[in-house]
C-alpha cells in the first residue's frame, strides 16, 4: 500500500472501493434470489381522495437475502439494472403482481387497479409488451386493471425501442404512469411526446401548502391527466391535495405497504377520525 502522505485521496478511494464491493456482493447474492424464494411483494393502497375509497394498490418488491438481511429496492434495483438481472426480477414482479390483482379483482365488487413499477431497462428488452400481454391473457385479467409505473429517465426518450414499447403497452389498454414526477430530467417533453396517462407527484413535494405540488396538479388538469400524490403522511396534506382536486393518493396516512394477507381491498379512509 502507498503511504498515506502521498495518497491524499485514499479515504475516498477506499470508500468507493467498499461501495463497489457491496454492489458486487449484492449482484452475486441476487443470482439465486428468485430460485430461493427470497423476494416478496408488499402492497400499498391507492386511495381516491374525494371518497377515501381504496381503488387499487401499488406492488413494491422486498428482498431478504440468504444471510437473512433485508435490502431495500432503492439499493438492489440499481444493481440489478446494472447487472442485467432486472429483466428476470422484473418478469417475476409482473407475474406475481398480476396474479395478486386477479385474486383481488375476482374477490371485489369493483375493479382493483394494480400499479406495477417497471424499470426503463425492462422496456429496452425485446417483446416486453408481448410478455405482459401474455400474462394478462393467461390470467384473463382485463388490461384496464393494470397500471405500469415508469420513472422519468432520459434513456427512454432517446431509445426507439423503449418509446415503441411504451406505445405497445398503451395500445394494449394499459395505463402508463409517470413516476417521481418533477424530480427527473425532462418533464414537459415527456408529456408531449410519450403516451402517459397519469402523473405521480413525488413525495419530496408533499408537505402541505406546497406550491410545486399545486402547480403540477393544475398542469395535470390542463393536460387532462389523472394525478396521484405519493407520500401523504398527514391529514393537512391530504386535505390540501383534496381541495386542489388531486384525484388519488398514497401514503403512510392511509397505510404503509403490507403483505397481501394484511391488505383489505374494501378499506375506506375516514378523514373524520
Ligand atoms: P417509488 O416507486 O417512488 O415508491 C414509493 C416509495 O415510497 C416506496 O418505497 C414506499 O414504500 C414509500 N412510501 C410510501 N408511502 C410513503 C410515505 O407516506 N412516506 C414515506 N416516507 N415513504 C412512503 P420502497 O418500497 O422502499 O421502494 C423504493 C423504490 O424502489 C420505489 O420508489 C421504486 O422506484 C423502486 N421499486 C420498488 N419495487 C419495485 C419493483 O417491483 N420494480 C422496480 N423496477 N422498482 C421497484
Ligand atoms: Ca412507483
Ligand atoms: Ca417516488
Ligand atoms: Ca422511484
Amino acid at each position: 500500500a502507498k503511504s498515506a502522505g502521498k495518497n491524499q485521496f485514499q479515504p475516498y478511494d477506499s470508500l468507493s472501493a467498499s461501495i463497489q464491493n457491496r454492489k458486487l456482493k449484492i449482484a452475486k447474492q441476487l443470482r439465486n434470489a428468485i430460485k430461493n424464494n427470497e423476494f416478496s411483494l408488499v402492497y400499498q393502497p391507492i386511495v381516491q381522495l374525494s371518497s377515501g375509497r381504496t381503488v387499487g394498490s401499488e406492488a413494491l418488491i422486498r428482498w431478504t437475502n440468504a444471510e437473512n438481511e433485508t435490502i431495500g429496492p432503492d439499493e438492489f434495483i440499481p444493481v440489478a439494472e446494472h447487472s442485467g438481472q432486472i429483466i428476470e426480477i422484473g418478469n417475476w414482479v409482473l407475474q406475481k403482481a398480476c396474479e395478486q390483482c386477479k385474486t383481488w379483482h375476482s374477490a371485489g365488487t369493483m375493479k382493483h387497479i394494480m400499479a406495477i413499477n417497471v424499470s426503463s431497462f425492462q422496456l429496452k428488452a425485446p417483446f416486453f409488451a408481448k410478455g405482459l400481454s401474455d400474462i394478462l391473457t393467461s390470467l384473463s385479467l382485463p388490461a384496464e386493471c393494470i397500471h405500469i409505473e415508469i420513472t422519468e429517465n432520459i434513456a427512454i426518450t432517446e431509445d426507439k425501442m423503449s418509446v415503441s414499447a411504451l406505445y405497445e403497452i398503451s395500445d394494449l389498454g394499459i395505463k402508463l404512469l409517470l413516476d417521481d414526477f418533477g424530480t427527473g430530467y425532462s418533464c414537459l417533453s415527456y408529456l408531449k411526446n410519450l403516451p402517459f396517462d397519469i402523473l405521480k407527484i413525488d413525495r419530496s413535494f408533499m408537505p402541505a401548502n406546497n406550491t410545486i405540488a399545486s402547480t403540477i396538479i393544475a398542469m395535470g388538469h390542463e393536460l387532462k391527466m389523472e394525478i396521484i400524490a405519493e407520500g401523504i403522511e398527514t391529514l393537512d396534506c391530504y386535505r390540501f391535495l383534496n381541495k386542489l382536486n388531486c384525484q388519488y393518493g398514497q401514503g403512510y396516512l392511509f397505510q404503509k405497504p403490507v403483505p397481501p394477507s394484511k391488505f383489505d381491498i374494501f378499506r375506506q379512509f375516514n378523514q373524520e377520525v
